[in-house]
């Protein structure tokens, strides 16, 4: 059995809670992934719960915990939270090093994350107002089509994309998709086709802080294959998937906790996250005077944060 120290770093996004439970060297010693629909205490915990089950630790044998993700502030015994831009740029820069743009998806919102050469934010770009090119869309697209949200990127690879997809809104993309179902379209060129424009709407949120290479696609969507294929593509270049996408933010928090751990304080300073630099509204993705085209879509925000963040000393 693997001996302490323990740090256990949580997530909890807007669709999942993450927890990850890492030993002395940084190795991850157990994760745990609950789907929730909604940001849930119960999630969390649960989360957590089953990551120290599968370690055969308690909180007692803890050493550092903190957390992340739009519901960081939930999470009890937390010594601090983190955002989940710095988080997952740590995260993502530990399980594949060199990497230079991190693009997470998650359920709600999706964000590109520019990293330097010691893992450290330099700039990101993120869309969390509108529910396009975010996993939410691809939800929509398996109700739509009835089918498993985790077989549609496998269908998808087996249709053509050329079908005119011109919505970006989750609302309309319902009536958008059964009007092609209504015109006989078959279902696998219709994923593909949605497929295609989603990393469309990826490829411009890239564009606002630049193409940079290595790209490593994180977040719950990078376990769909046509959503890393699709994305490779409109990048052209290749896309590199992690063994475990949806844990990195989670990862990169346990990561902080040793870090700080180890030097005796904090050692990273933080990058506003979503909700403080966009309180969200009581409604996600309340969608204002938007046509929900693909060229007037809510645009990403960009943040130049100038001085890239250093690891203290
Ligand atoms: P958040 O951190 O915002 O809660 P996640 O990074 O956990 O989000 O991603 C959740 C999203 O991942 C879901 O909306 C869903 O679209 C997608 N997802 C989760 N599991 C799979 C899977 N097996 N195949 C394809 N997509 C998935």
């Amino acid at each position: 059995m693997t001996t302490g120290p323990f740090y256990l770093g949580v997530d909890l996004g807007s669709t999942t809670a993450k927890a990850v439970v890492i030993d002395g060297d940084g190795e991850i010693v157990s994760s745990s992934t609950i789907a929730m629909g909604a940001v849930s205490r119960a999630g969390m915990q649960r989360a957590v719960d089953e990551a120290l089950a599968s370690a055969g630790i308690t909180t007692a044998d803890l050493s550092g915990t903190i957390s992340t993700g739009y519901g960081r502030r939930l999470v009890p015994g937390a010594q601090r939270t983190f955002t989940e831009i710095t988080c997952h740029a740590r995260g993502t820069s530990a399980m594949v090093p060199g990497v230079r743009l991190v693009i997470d998806i998650g359920g709600q919102d999706s964000k590109a994350i520019t990293v330097d050469d010691d893992g450290l934010v330099q700039e990101f770009a993120m869309n969390d107002r509108c529910a396009s090119g975010t996993g939410r869309f691809y939800e929509v697209l398996a109700q739509s089509i009835d089918v498993p949200l985790e077989e549609v990127g496998a269908l998808a690879l087996t249709g053509s994309n050329d079908l005119e997809v011109s919505t970006m809104c989750a609302t309309f993309a319902e009536t958008e998709i059964v009007s092609l179902l209504a015109q006989d379209a078959p279902i696998a060129d219709i994923a593909s086709s949605v497929h295609r424009a989603i990393a469309a709407r990826t490829l411009a949120l890239v564009a606002q802080v630049g193409r940079h290479t290595p790209v490593v696609l994180t977040g719950g969507v990078a376990q769909n294959p046509a959503a890393v294929a699709f994305l490779a593509r409109a990048l052209n270049t290749e896309v590199l998937v992690p063994p475990h996408p949806q844990i990195t933010g989670a990862y990169g928090a346990a990561l902080l906790a040793r870090d700080a751990d180890k030097r005796g304080r904090v050692v990273v300073d933080d990058v506003a996250g979503a909700d403080e630099l966009f309180p969200r509204p009581s409604q996600p993705h309340s969608c204002g005077s938007c046509d929900g085209t693909l060229t007037s879509a809510s645009t990403p925000t960009s943040v130049d944060l100038g001085l890239p963040i250093r690891l203290g000393g």
